[in-house]
């Protein structure tokens, strides 16, 4: 122990026989009679014991009451006199209540110790566990997004040989206007692929402890209609677009949001059938933008809806046998996207037939 904290129990102790005695000495001029006097150093004997360290200063003030009772309070008055009867007694019921209160005061001292230290244990490796799984989900997510845009690369791909193809099978048939505006097909999607490209790049320096993208205001209705122009040549009927009155403005890195959507529309017209009927719908919802793609398709039950936005369950899961089965790679994308834009996506279904996708983004930092 440091001398501090022995200048502290001396203090102490001092401290407590003295108002004890202060006490003492005024319940026994009302009544003159030897009880009060002797509870009161008892009760301060056990005051010493509770509060200082270890039996010493218990025993010490025990000592201390004992002749101090004798010296103030017993005839001769301010003098010692050791032939008074019961005193024997008085210093040992003292000493035992010194040594039981310091016993039991220590065992309470070093169960809370012991109780303080295995909670500080518990905390410590539960922090550690909390920072492992941190580090383990930013990983994932960090996976996540790089396969998701390494997939959907490929689509502009696809696009650019498509035209290329056309060109030199049929190049020398056509008319300038349709050579011109396959070209312009493929300078499209090169120009999306270069931005694919940089998204990649950005991704790789996405911070490790947090996930984060480069967001920008976007007009949310603009980024909607980027994405439904992909898709209208391929629906004869079109695909209706509902939008607030409004513009909408959206924190985002607007190509990865035009990503989730055309991911999302791909699918609704893998899923639709002959005559699909596709809508986007765009509303504002305090601080959140709801996006959300309906379809009148094959649907979607409850079970798929539960794996469909992880990576991999897809495949695990035994999917149905329609022409349009896939990798199950495009919704874990959006997923991936989606939350790093700090949004939500979800799946229903609805009972006329047809599912609806949607997602939310804080239109709010
Ligand atoms: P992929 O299209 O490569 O299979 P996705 O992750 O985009 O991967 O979709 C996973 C599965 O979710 C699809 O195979 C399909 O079973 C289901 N699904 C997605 N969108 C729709 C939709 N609009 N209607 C019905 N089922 C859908």
């Amino acid at each position: 122990m440091k001398t501090k904290d022995y200048f502290k129990d001396f203090g102490k102790t001092v401290g407590i026989l003295a108002v004890a005695s202060v006490i003492a000495y005024f319940a026994k001029t009302i009544g003159d009679a030897m009880d009060p006097v002797v509870v009161m150093y008892i009760f301060a004997v056990m005051l010493i014991s509770r509060f200082t360290n270890g039996y010493f200063w218990g025993i010490l003030g025990s000592a201390l009451g004992v002749i101090l009772t004798n010296y103030m309070f017993t005839f001769p008055y301010l003098a010692i006199n050791f032939s008074i009867e019961g005193y024997p007694l008085t210093f040992i019921i003292m000493l035992a209540t010194a040594i039981l209160t310091g016993a039991l005061t220590s065992g309470y001292k070093q169960q809370k110790e012991e109780a303080e230290a295995i909670a500080k244990k518990l905390e410590a490796s539960y922090e550690e566990r909390l920072s492992f799984e941190k580090a383990a989900e930013q990983e994932k997510m960090r996976n996540n997004l790089l396969r998701a845009i390494s997939h959907d690369l490929r689509t502009p791909l696809t696009g650019i040989k498509g035209a290329a193809t056309i060109l030199i099978e049929n190049g020398s048939s056509m008319t300038s206007e349709d050579r011109k505006h396959t070209l312009n097909d493929i300078i499209q999607e090169s120009d999306w692929l270069i931005r694919m490209v940089e998204n990649l790049l950005t991704v790789t320096h996405i911070s490790t402890d947090s996930m984060k993208v480069e967001k920008n205001e976007e007009i949310a209705e603009e980024i909607v209609a980027s994405a439904v122009s992909h898709f209208n040549s391929l629906i004869p009927s079109g695909i209706e677009v509902r939008v607030p009155d409004e513009l909408l403005l959206v924190p985002m890195d607007a190509t990865l949001i035009e990503q989730v959507l055309i991911n999302l529309l791909d699918n609704s017209l893998k899923h639709s059938g002959e005559n699909p009927k596709i809508t986007v719908e765009l509303k504002a919802d305090d601080n959140r933008a709801l996006f959300s793609v309906e379809d009148n398709g094959v649907g979607i039950s409850e079970s798929e809806i539960s794996y469909i936005f992880e990576y991999g369950k897809a495949q695990e899961e035994s999917y149905r046998t329609d022409s349009a089965r896939g990798f199950g790679i495009g919704l874990p994308t959006c997923k991936t996207l989606v939350e790093a834009h700090g949004g939500k996506i979800w799946a229903n279904s609805k009972p006329t037939g047809g599912s609806i996708f949607s997602f939310y983004l804080p239109t709010k930092e």
